[in-house]
């Protein structure tokens, strides 16, 4: 007889973006005609920038012939594709990250939810909430959840972002051992400057804690004072891991390329007590138990920092930049207070007042064919807000803004 982790069982059934499709196939079989837009679920829509397609052709042919193929490739990435994220998003920038600090990988989704792999069963999870669902979902197939009550997890501890605190969290008051930062953020499109988080770091330092730090909409930054990377903060190469994604930045949802840096500086106790490198042990979880990105995905990614990549993914992260500027002032003149959309492809929108996040969802798709995602989705703190996110077509975006412009809400 095999017997289950029974903590899949302690997950509640149904996923977020399943509840959404369920309602929107309700509601278009009851009305064939209407013409939904669809600002939910955070796919990109543009396709992949020329240069990357060139590369891709190209990497494509090389493995046709007998001196260019590529079968196993190295499980942390090819070095051409390291160094050349090591030289453009850290050395450029004045970070010293080593070559065998980076792991090339499938996707910040993977890592975020594998890096617990490492990490003991005991340790307190701290989450920002509203929060990116993998990493609750991820801590509680582990073990790490305990039960759930009202939308939150009794191990877990929820650190509340909401209008009320400017979307930046407080430090915690209990104990934790690991803390989940996501910023840009999403779901709430809000920033940490670099002093803010900076009283993360010095937190995480002063009380042993491992930061793990989610970069993926890092592309989108406008603001000289917020953050690229956490490795901008003095100290975070002793208590921080980051999560990348060529997702967002590139429009790689379809082709699968991310990155994690861990310095062999970060650590954690072991059962002796011993303060131990994370990093020999993620580069000997990734040797078991993942066999590389393929070779031509390495080679497009590596295209993304080419100095046509550059300029084609700039454009193409100014088109949604441009969806958000439309979105924010369109809503603001609707009369609604929203929140995120500077340095972020989401704008968080406070429902109005006595509205849920949930009968909002319904309204906007019952009076105005637009779907969105009820801010409850991402955490009890998203109550009350609603996500739109930029990645639509500008046309459908202005469509969408001008329908709510018209209502009567
Ligand atoms: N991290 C955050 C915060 C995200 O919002 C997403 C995707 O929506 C991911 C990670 C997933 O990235 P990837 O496509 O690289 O797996």
């Amino acid at each position: 007889m095999a017997f289950l982790n029974n903590n899949f069982l302690a997950l509640p059934q149904t996923y977020l973006f399943s509840e959404i499709a369920r309602r929107v196939s309700v509601f278009k079989e009851q009305n064939p005609e209407a013409d939904i837009i669809r600002m939910g679920i955070g796919d990109v829509t543009l396709p992949i920038v020329p240069a990357v397609i060139e590369a891709l052709h190209s990497a494509v042919d090389q493995m046709g012939t007998k001196d260019g193929f590529h079968g196993y490739g190295p499980e942390q990435g090819y070095d051409f594709l390291r160094e050349t994220i090591q030289k453009h998003d850290f050395t450029d920038n004045g970070i010293e990250i080593a070559l065998d600090e980076i792991f090339v990988s499938d996707g910040a989704k993977s890592d975020t939810g594998n890096i617990g792999d490492i990490l003991s069963k005991n340790n307190i999870i701290a989450v920002t909430d509203p929060v990116y669902p993998v990493y609750v979902d991820t801590n509680v197939m582990a073990g790490r959840g305990g039960e759930l009550n009202d939308g939150k997890w009794s191990n877990i501890v929820y650190l509340p972002c909401t209008k009320e605190n400017g979307f930046v969290p407080a430090l915690p008051t209990e104990k934790v051992d690991i803390i989940y930062l996501c910023y840009p953020n999403n779901p709430t499109g809000t920033t940490l400057t670099r002093s803010q988080l900076k009283v993360w770091v010095d937190y995480a330092k002063k009380n042993d804690a491992l930061i793990l730090f989610d970069a993926a909409y890092e592309a989108f930054i406008k603001d000289d004072d917020v953050p690229h990377s956490i490795y901008e903060i003095e100290g975070a190469k002793d208590c921080a891991i980051e999560f990348r994604s060529f997702s967002k930045t590139a429009g790689f949802t379809g082709l699968r390329c991310g990155y994690t840096v861990i310095p062999k500086t970060v650590k954690a106790v072991a059962d002796n007590g011993e303060k131990v490198s994370l990093n020999p042990l993620w580069n000997r979880r990734q040797c078991t138990k993942f066999n590389g990105t393929a070779y031509i995905i390495q080679k497009a990614a590596q295209a993304v920092y080419s100095d046509k990549g550059q300029s084609q993914v700039k454009e193409m992260i100014g088109y949604y930049m441009n969806n958000t500027k439309v979105m924010k002032s369109g809503l603001v003149e609707a009369g609604f207070e929203v929140f995120g959309g500077d340095n972020a492809p989401y704008i968080w929108i406070k429902t109005p007042q006595g509205i849920t996040s949930w009968e909002f969802f319904d309204k906007l798709l019952n009076e105005l064919y637009i779907v969105g995602t009820p801010g409850v989705g991402f955490g009890p703190s998203g109550e009350g807000y609603f996500r739109l996110t930029a990645f639509g077509d500008k046309d459908r975006t202005l469509e969408a803004i001008e329908r709510i412009k018209k209502w009567k809400h």
